[in-house]
């Protein structure tokens, strides 16, 4: 048994493995004396975009602020209808409700835990039939923990029923599909920096990435008040900029992104092969290349596996305890899509997080592997 707590992430040795890049860069910024919208936030933009195959990046301060500036770029506001899950963090509706749109939560795949595509033409249908609370106007793909939503089955769908299709990527950094990358598939895509993501700042920072120049300049209007001439707004827009600190610490910590990923995969293939036949492990679909943001096993005896490990220092965690429709802001207020959420809430209460991170060394690993062991053969209960 290991004497440390092994917690489920561990943000701060984000830090210490690159202190010395880390510093020098936070010193330039304060030494420079431009501490928004300048030019380390510039190269950031560029060099993202190039990373995830997207035209053009804009970086704003968080996550939720993306998808909400996705939305309002896009002209998806009040009176129309975005359709995504209740199976995500709740900033993805959140964000909707603040573009002024309303969500109608789908159910997801059982396996992937991503928005089940049969399901959302199912319920695109039965809306346009029931033109209950206003136009259909976008999907938002959200790539829970890091698996790749079935991005050609949505695009087919959003082609045919001339919806547009954003992908919530804040879990996804370097997942791809088919060898395509996330983000590159849509209208639109929008990425989180939050201190424990695949890519992440040391505080909050986001990114909307866009096909066209044409769209990626109407966001940063928006995204500074409107303006296109400083002191005059052309439209009304929002405060979302990025700082140049977290941008010059996101430039370095993007050149280690790929490495931190690969590192991701070897403890994703260890859970793997270790954990199969005592927990339900995550499957990863032909094709996808999963990001590993979340490592997220399956049992029904989840409360008994979460004490036992409690016991023996080590921490897990629920992505997401509750799901989005059941939570009091939003219960009994948001439509569901057609066939209700029947897998959503089943996975609710079964799915469980496990340490991951790319700094989790091989000692913690064998010991949260040896621990799941322990719990399994009733040596720690
Ligand atoms: C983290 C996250 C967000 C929001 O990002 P913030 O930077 O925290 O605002 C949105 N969607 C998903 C799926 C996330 O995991």
């Amino acid at each position: 048994m290991s004497s440390q707590f092994i917690p489920l992430m561990d943000p701060g040795r984000g830090y210490v493995a690159y202190r010395d890049e880390i510093d020098v860069a936070v010193r330039k910024v304060l030494e420079a004396g431009s501490y928004i919208l300048g030019p380390s936030v510039t190269s950031f933009e560029r060099s993202f975009a190039q990373w995830c195959g997207i035209a053009e990046m804009i970086g704003v301060a968080n996550g939720t602020d993306a998808i909400e500036l996705a939305l309002r770029t896009l002209e998806v506001g009040s009176g129309d209808v975005v359709f995504t899950v209740s199976h995500t963090a709740v900033a993805t509706v959140a964000a909707i409700e603040l573009a002024g749109a309303t969500p109608v939560f789908i159910d997801v795949d059982p396996v992937t835990l991503t928005i089940d595509p049969q399901k959302l033409e199912d319920s695109i249908i039965r809306h346009a039939r029931s033109a209950v609370t206003g136009s259909a106007r976008a999907v938002i793909a959200v790539h829970i923990y890091g698996h790749p939503c079935d991005l050609q089955a949505l695009q087919q769908i959003c082609r045919r029923h001339e919806l547009l299709l954003i992908e919530d990527c804040a879990q996804a950094h370097g997942a791809r599909l088919n060898g395509q990358p996330v983000g590159s598939a849509g209208d639109a895509a929008a990425f989180s920096f939050y201190p424990t993501k695949n890519l992440s700042a040391f505080g909050d920072a986001g990114a909307v990435g866009f096909p066209s120049r044409e769209l990626a300049d109407r966001c940063r209007t928006l995204r500074e008040y409107g303006w296109r001439e400083r002191y005059i707004s052309a439209v009304g827009g929002m405060n979302s900029r990025m700082d140049e600190l977290q941008a010059a610490i996101l430039n370095v910590r993007l050149h280690h992104l790929q490495d931190e990923i690969d590192t991701r995969r070897r403890i994703a293939a260890c859970y793997g092969t270790q954990l199969a036949g005592i927990v339900e492990t995550p499957a990863t679909l032909p094709g996808a290349d999963h990001a590993w943001h979340l490592y997220v096993a399956r049992t029904a005896r989840r409360q008994s596996l979460r004490d036992s490990l409690q016991k023996q220092r080590i921490g897990t965690g629920l992505h997401y305890p509750m799901p989005v429709h059941q939570q009091p802001a939003y219960a009994n207020r948001i439509a569901l899509g057609h066939g209700g959420l029947a897998v959503t809430e089943l996975a609710a209460a079964e799915i469980v997080s496990l340490p991951m991170h790319p700094f989790l060394k091989e000692d913690e690993l064998d010991a949260v592997v040896a621990g799941i062991k322990a719990w399994h053969e009733g040596r720690v209960a």
